[in-house]
């Protein structure tokens, strides 16, 4: 999955040396908070081993996975990582955690239960840490859970890593979800006196070290992406990606490109067919239609315009303004210094997030400036 290559050409490249700058910025922004690293869903798309391991070359030791899968895999890349699972316990595996030095974000009664009679059986305590729901209603104990919470706790000896919660609206920064849910955090907080906690995600770290307690749990900016949709993007780029021209054609004024022949043309145009598609994850919603503006590639450093419906593999692009000899085989640059995450993001009306996630389909990745001692296998 690193090195390899594909007959059509084009690829995925990962610039590990940016992801260390992107981490250790946001340790300088955390102060005296530890900053851990969210490498959930394969490290945001961009492979959990060479990245994670890049993260703990640049000094991260806490992280963060959604599943317990995840984190037996992230247990292989690190030995000696500490691994949260945010999914919390799955039912009757707690031993399968134990195994593999998994910490469970406990999110129920149930959960709690189910743990603390795993750690009652085997005679010692297991770290775990505990979510509340501060008012996201996704996982997560309820504030009126967290007196009874605290009660079982103090009948047995048992002391959780870490309270945590997660904010709705860290991404928008002058929201006054964020100020009430910090609020209900630090209530929750008093309960459990000199037990460390955790609130913030990229958007909230940037926004006021209020949020920042113990420990910080970055993941997009790490990725390069935007974490607050007002302000420009300070975070270096992570993610290239370029994809092969199939053929070029002359279309003339009148003619209609793609599916559904929803996209009449207005002039002459060059059209470059292009090898990519929605299988890959390129958004059917960047598609360019009629006056529609969709999303845009690069080749030459110029920009051209997506026409039409984009299909499963192939997608037309607008080359008739481009500079330069342009040919089949080309390389079109789908992201890159052009077209960052969330420009696409933007045109494709959905988040960086998603788009990092999901467009990478049949395309190899490789990783570049890797940073000395991290071993990318
Ligand atoms: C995904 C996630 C994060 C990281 O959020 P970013 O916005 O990518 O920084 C932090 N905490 C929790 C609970 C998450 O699910």
């Amino acid at each position: 999955m690193t090195t390899n290559s594909t007959l059509l050409g084009g690829g995925i490249s990962v610039d590990l040396d940016a992801i260390t700058r992107n981490w250790k910025a946001i340790d300088t922004i955390s102060g005296q908070a530890l900053t851990a690293a969210v490498v959930k869903a394969d490290a945001y798309g961009l492979g959990l081993r060479a990245v994670s391991r890049t993260l703990y070359q640049a000094g991260a030791r806490f992280f963060f996975v959604a599943t317990p899968d995840e984190g037996v895999a992230l247990r292989a890349a690190l030995p000696r990582a500490h691994i949260f699972i945010l999914d919390g316990l799955v039912p009757r595996t707690a031993r399968d955690y134990a195994a593999h030095n998994l910490m469970p974000v406990l999110a129920s009664m149930g959960q709690l239960t189910e743990w603390l009679d795993f750690c009652l059986n085997r005679g010692e305590a297991a770290p775990a840490a505990l979510h509340f729901d501060t008012g996201f209603n996704r996982v997560g104990f309820r504030m009126k859970e967290a007196e009874l919470v605290q009660r079982e706790l103090s009948q047995t000896r048992f002391e959780p890593q870490m309270i945590m919660s997660h904010l709705a609206c860290a991404d928008q920064p002058s929201h006054e979800m964020t100020r009430k849910q910090n609020g209900l955090f630090q209530g929750i907080l008093n309960l459990f006196p000199d037990i460390p906690a955790s609130l913030a995600n990229s958007a909230a770290i940037m926004t006021s070290k209020d949020y920042h307690y113990q420990m910080v749990r970055p993941g997009i900016a790490v990725y390069g992406g935007r974490a607050i949709n007002s302000r420009s993007n300070p975070m270096a780029p992570v993610i290239a990606m370029d994809v092969p021209i199939l053929q070029i054609k002359e279309a003339r004024i009148g003619e209609t490109v793609g599916y559904g022949a929803l996209h009449r043309l207005r002039r002459d145009t060059r059209l470059a067919i292009v090898g990519i598609g929605y299988a890959d994850g390129f958004f059917r919603s960047l598609s360019g239609i009629g006056g529609q503006m969709g999303g845009k590639v690069a080749i030459n450093g110029a920009l051209a315009p997506i026409l039409g419906r984009i299909s499963m593999d192939m997608t037309a692009i607008d080359i008739t303004d481009v500079p330069g000899f342009v040919q089949p085989g080309d390389l079109v640059e789908v992201l890159g210094p052009n077209v960052t995450v969330d420009d696409v993001a933007d045109a494709a009306r959905t988040i960086g997030y998603e788009i990092l996630t999901t467009l990478n389909g049949r395309f190899p990745r490789r990783y570049v400036n890797v940073p000395n001692g991290v071993s990318i296998d």
